[in-house]
């Protein structure tokens, strides 16, 4: 016996049906790769995006057919988003920061059959083409004026394609299971990995996203996102705000912190990025003077955000963070933090203690710390063990695997260390390869970075363990001082000491220039550990 109710597949392109019929003429801005602001609304990426559809479609291009999309926030990114889902594709969201070999290895590994790029990164494929094994197309997404010289092998002006186009096209049905994104995680170490997402799992995490006790969004708000949508499923965002009919504003490829004021100020409620976009934002917000009229609310995750940003977006300009946490295997959420009656009730320092933790999953996320021998870990918010996931906007295999990414319960190890506190609020303590381990005790590294950044003239912390012949490992710090400032290894060891035991504090600061960065923008303990290697401290 089945329920008698109707048969409504979970397909993306339901969500950008629903926004330009009922939210058609809310505002979609954005600073174009050309230059100008450009203004569009929902029913308008919806028009654009059923001629790409119709393009594509043209071209051959349907269902469980990869085409590949490198680009910054725009408008324009967003019609060829929803135009991918609208002919059965695959949308994969490719990183322009990868290094060569990784694009060259996942463009032919995805078997990209078309490629969309920006303007400005037309440079970046053009040395790769020879080595493209399936692409048939490129299309440069801009108009004609605009067209650059290049080597791409018959490039294809996006705006012409679109005036070749009438739009009398619907959309490719098909199952709610059937692919629509992809996305790859940057393989620290190893190829990357590709996650790919279905129509189903990505309308549920949408579905979940909205929801008041996770994002919270709604037609009333105005959302900036500054993290790319090539980053872990674009954190949802390009399905949530037309879901809900938020107005966007997409920053496009300046992410310098005057171009990014100079955006949220256009009326801006609600913004999201890692921690590093917010700490640049911050300090020249400080620099000159500068306040924020209309944001209210900043998502910060990928990588764990220090309690001096939280308080400082907070107290001084009374814009509330919600910390998050996910990877790309989650689609990416997988818990955030919002109040729950028992931390509302909580006084302000009390409550910012909890929010330098990552919160709690929303429905359709599970979670579990364990043991290295799998045996269930207690929610004491003491124990640290390993974390998995599990629930429908989870990974099961990755992209041409052989095996499955989880075991027969369903669960995905994160490769993150947590712990869990009674109320179900998840703190992460290290990823398990970075976790440093000194006499058989486990140090933080993700605490001990936070805690030195809170000094006033670091800009950004690395905390390393390195070999020592007694206690195993013993940890490092690596700082970056704020320009101009040279602190003193005292002031940051004094410090960090206020918040660790006495074994716990680093036995030394290295000064560097620069800490290396992965392609997301999160610090790279591989490279890292390398250099100090090499500078005689492993
Ligand atoms: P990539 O490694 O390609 O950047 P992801 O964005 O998927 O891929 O990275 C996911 C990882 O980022 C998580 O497993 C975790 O280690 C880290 N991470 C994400 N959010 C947070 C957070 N709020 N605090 C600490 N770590 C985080």
């Amino acid at each position: 016996m089945f329920g008698e109710m109707q048969d409504w597949p979970l397909r993306v392109t339901s969500i950008i049906d629903h926004a330009a019929k009922f939210h058609g003429d809310r505002p979609v801005i954005g600073r174009s790769i050309e230059g100008p602001i450009v203004r569009s609304n929902w029913r308008e990426i919806h028009a654009k995006a059923r001629k790409c559809a119709q393009a594509l479609n043209r071209w051959g291009i349907g269902r469980g057919d990869a085409v590949g999309v490198m680009a910054w926030n725009t408008p324009r990114h967003l019609e060829v988003w929803w135009g991918v889902a609208g002919a059965g594709a695959i949308m994969h969201t490719l990183n322009p920061r990868l290094f060569a070999d990784q694009l060259e290895y996942i463009i032919n590994h995805a078997e990209d059959r078309v490629l969309f790029v920006d303007l400005d990164l037309v440079g970046v494929l053009e040395p790769l083409v020879p080595r493209l094994r399936t692409v048939e197309r490129y299309v440069i997404m801009t108009d004609r004026a605009h067209m650059p010289q290049t080597t791409l092998p018959d490039p294809i002006c996006y705006e012409d394609l679109m005036a070749e186009q009438d739009g009398d096209f619907a959309w490719v049905m098909g199952d709610e299971t059937d692919p629509c994104g992809l996305c790859y995680t940057s393989g620290t170490t190893g190829n990357p990995k590709g996650v790919l997402y279905s129509h189903r799992s990505n309308v549920l995490h949408a579905m979940a996203s909205v929801s008041p006790d996770v994002v919270g969004l709604s037609s009333t708000e105005v959302v900036m996102p500054v993290v790319p949508l090539f980053h872990a499923n674009g954190w949802g965002l390009a399905y949530t705000t037309p879901m809900v009919g938020a107005s966007v504003v997409m920053p496009g490829r300046d992410m310098t912190p005057p171009a990014l004021y100079e955006l949220l100020e256009m009326d801006v409620t609600l913004t999201a990025a890692v921690p590093t976009v917010w700490l640049g934002l911050l300090q020249h917000m400080r620099a000159k003077g500068l306040k924020l009229s209309t944001l209210k609310r900043v998502v910060i995750g990928g990588s764990s955000c220090p309690r001096a940003v939280i308080e400082t977006f907070q107290k001084d300009y009374g814009v509330q963070v919600i910390h998050a946490w996910g990877m790309t295997e989650t689609s990416p959420l997988g818990t955030v933090c919002t109040f729950k009656p028992e931390v509302a009730a909580l006084d302000d320092e009390a409550r910012l203690d909890v929010q330098t933790s990552v919160g709690h999953p929303p429905f359709t996320v599970d979670i579990k710390i364990t043991d290295d021998a799998g045996a269930e870990l207690p929610w004491d918010g003491r124990t640290q063990g390993k974390l998995f996931v599990r629930g429908p906007g989870v990974v099961k295999r990755y992209h041409k695997a052989d095996k499955l990414a989880v075991d027969e319960e369903g669960w995905f190890d994160t490769g993150d260390m947590a712990t869990i506190d009674p109320h179900g609020y998840v703190r992460i303590t290290d990823r398990s390869k970075d976790v440093i381990k000194s006499g058989g005790e486990w140090i933080s590294s993700i605490e001990l970075e936070n805690a030195a950044v809170a000094h006033p003239e670091v800009a950004e912390a690395a905390a390393i363990g390195v070999k020592h012949p007694r206690w195993d490992e013993r940890p490092i710090l690596v700082i970056v001082p704020v320009a101009g400032k040279a602190p003193s290894k005292e002031s940051i060891l004094e410090l960090v000491a206020r918040s660790f035991a006495k074994w716990q504090v680093p036995d030394d600061v290295v000064f560097v220039d620069e800490i290396p960065h992965t392609a997301t923008g999160k610090i790279s303990k591989l490279q890292l550990r390398r250099q100090l290697e090499e500078m005689g401290y492993a």
